[in-house]
Formats: structure tokens, sequence, C-alpha cells
């Protein structure tokens, strides 16, 4: 393990839990609406929540999952659930933990759709971390091959499906460059903008425009917030992810005054960490971090990171976290 991650888990596991870090609500069925179901993935393809919609005819996924094990587990659950069939998945942005499934949902002859935005980016992001996570979640059925989702246009509006009519809102960049964000009867499903209780993966977005779309989803006025990582909860979790990005890029503006870029890049990682100890999937972390710094030093906008660090960061972390056990999702 990488010294930086263990001094990072040291202080992960070493921390008790901060009055703050309290959650409002609990899970998705608290809210009372039944017809909203969330399907977590094990630690092995990090914790990733993604959701069904049910509706009269059928389901509308929200989110596909990393590994096509996991996206089956969480249909098999669903149908067991609601006794119905998947009729259209959506994907909210280029991460791989939200577009991977595309290939196996479309092989069932479900149809899986984007904004034209976010499928013009998933190309470079699937170049990018491919060649690394196959060969480790080969046997859980990492796609090796590439199958975009279809586009459903490049400007909000509604979509029909499974006797259910969504409001597909299409964002700037947040912790992507360009996100989709679905609303339905004061639900929001806001994919890796907001990690609950967790830090999420950040692929090539920016810490200020990120801070922006908070504000525009606050401006929806939701009810329930339905994060990528972690618990459903109320509209404070909005506050909750501002709160979190203004302690990183506050982090990386403090230890910017020292001289070792390496070195301070830890420091800040031990600040973050301090104020929320009890966040999972540290991993993550350092990516976020270099992106800050690098967008602080420049004082413009930058989505060109260096690339082998934050992968050996993330894959290390995927497996030798704080908690992996062994999961369902681990096989096909
Ligand atoms: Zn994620």
């Amino acid at each position: 393990m990488r010294p930086a991650l263990c001094a990072l888990l040291a202080v992960f596991l070493g921390c008790s839990t901060p009055q703050d870090a309290r959650r409002y609500s609990h899970s998705a069925e608290e809210q009372g609406d039944l017809r909203v179901g969330q399907f977590t993935s094990s630690d092995w393809s990090f914790e990733t929540s993604s959701f069904w919609l049910e509706g009269p005819e059928g389901l509308i996924l929200i989110d596909t999952q990393m590994l096509p094990s996991a996206l089956r587990k969480k249909i098999r659950f669903a149908k067991q659930v609601t006794g119905k069939d998947v009729e259209l998945a959506i994907v909210l942005h280029p991460n791989p933990d939200r577009f991977n499934g595309t290939e196996w949902l479309r092989s069932e002859g479900i149809p899986v759709v984007t904004s034209e935005q976010v499928r013009d980016l998933i190309a470079g992001v699937h170049e990018k971390w491919s060649p690394l996570l196959f060969e480790r979640y080969r046997m859980s059925g990492y796609p090796r091959t590439l199958v975009l989702p279809d586009s459903f246009g490049s400007s909000s509006r509604e979509l029909s499906a499974a006797g259910l009519t969504v409001k597909v809102h299409l964002l700037g960049a947040g912790c992507s460059p360009a996100h989709v964000v679905i609303e339905w009867e004061g639900h929001l499903f806001v994919g890796d903008l907001v990690a609950q209780g967790s830090h999420g993966w950040f692929e090539n977005g920016r810490i200020d425009e990120w801070l922006l779309r908070l504000d525009e989803l606050r401006a929806l006025q939701p009810k329930w917030i339905h994060p990528g990582h972690g618990f459903t909860g109320g509209p404070e979790l909005l506050d909750q992810q501002a709160e979190y990005l203004r302690t990183v890029a506050e982090a990386v503006a403090a230890e910017r005054q020292g001289p070792s870029t390496q070195g301070a890049l830890a420091r800040a990682a031990e600040r973050v960490s301090r104020r929320y100890p009890d966040h999972r999937a540290p991993f993550f972390l350092p990516t976020l971090l270099r992106a800050e710094w690098m967008r602080q030093l420049s004082g413009l906008a930058t989505g060109l990171l260096p690339v082998a660090p934050i992968s050996s960061s993330l894959a290390e972390g995927a497996v030798s976290g704080p908690n992996v056990v062994p999961g369902g999702d681990r096989t096909r």
C-alpha cells in the first residue's frame, strides 16, 4: 500500500464521528415513496448507489453500475421488489460507475440513453480507465469493449418510459465535465454531484463550477436527494456537499503556501480527513485535491490533470480500503 494511503487510512480509522456527520435521513425507502428503489454495490465496486423508478408499466433505471455483476444483482432485486422489468436506463455522467453497465443492458435489448454532452465524453474516460480496471474486475464482467448509450439530445427535456415522465436537466461541469440530473415529483437523482458520508469519484471536473451546480440543484427545491454514494437525504445534502468542497479548496489553498508540492498534497488530505474522519472511499480524495491544486495554481479552469498517480491511487484504494469485504458483485 502506498505510504500516503496508509497515512490516510490511519487517520480514517483512528478518529471518532464528529457531531455534524450525523445523518438526517437513512434510506430511499424512508421517504415513504416506495416507487423509488436504491441499490448499493459492495466495497469491491466502490459502494456505488444507483436507483430505479417504478412506473405502471415497468422500471426506469438511473445509472448502470460499474460492474455488470452488480447491475444484474440490482435488476434481480428490483424485479423481486416490484415484479416489473426495466424499460429504460439513463446515465447521469461520464464516470465508469455510471455508464459501465450499458453494454450488458443493450445486449438484453434495454435502451440506454444520456445527453449528447455526456455521451461525447464517455469514450475518453473508458480509454483512460479500462486498461487498469479491466484486469482487476474481469471476473465481474468489466466491459473491455465500449458500447455507448444513445443520445436523447443536447438540451433539458422530459423523457417518458414505463408509464412515467421524468425531467432531465442538463448541467455543466461538476465532478465531471457534464451532467444529467433527473427530477421526478420532488426527487432529484444527482450521481456523484453529491456523496453522502463518502468521498466521490472526481473525473475532470472543477470545484468552482461544482459549487454552482449545487446552487442550481437547490433552486429546483427538491424534497429528496439521491446521491451517487451514501444514503438518500433531504436538501441538507446539498449544503453538506458544498461545505465539503469548500473544505477541500481551503485545505489546498492553505497548503499551497508551503514549499513542497508532494508533501503539501498529503497535508491537504490530512486536513480534509480531520474534518471528515468517517468519510468512506478515501482513495477518491487525492484526485480531487490534485485537480483543485492545478485549478488554483493556474487561476483558471483546467481539466488537464496528471493521470498515472490518480489511477494508481484509485485502483489501490479499490482493494485496500478500510472496509473491503468479499462482495456479491465480485463474480458474474
Ligand atoms: Zn461514483
